[in-house]
């Protein structure tokens, strides 16, 4: 979770001046990307500090699971396997 959320500052021309800026794991970080890695425990956040959905996730929207792509690619290893 982002502690001490910071919002970006702009000057009067509507210029990123700073980062979006939050703690996470007690250590300050830059939140200026569209996708922020904690370097600690490796939590995604958006650039107004919320928690991302963990990357095993990213594909159930459409209805692949990484598992499902994962157990296919070892199918196919193993077929390769037994052919030689
Ligand atoms: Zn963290």
């Amino acid at each position: 979770m982002i502690k001490n959320f910071t919002r970006s500052e702009c000057d009067e021309n509507g210029r990123r001046i700073t980062p979006s800026e939050g703690e996470c794991c007690g250590e300050k970080m830059s939140l200026g990307n569209f996708t922020n890695t904690c370097r600690n425990c490796g939590a995604d956040y958006n650039s107004a500090g919320q928690l991302l959905a963990p990357r095993e996730q990213w594909g159930e929207e459409t209805g692949e699971s990484l598992s499902d792509i994962l157990s296919i690619d070892y199918a196919d290893t193993d077929d390769l396997l037994e052919g030689n």
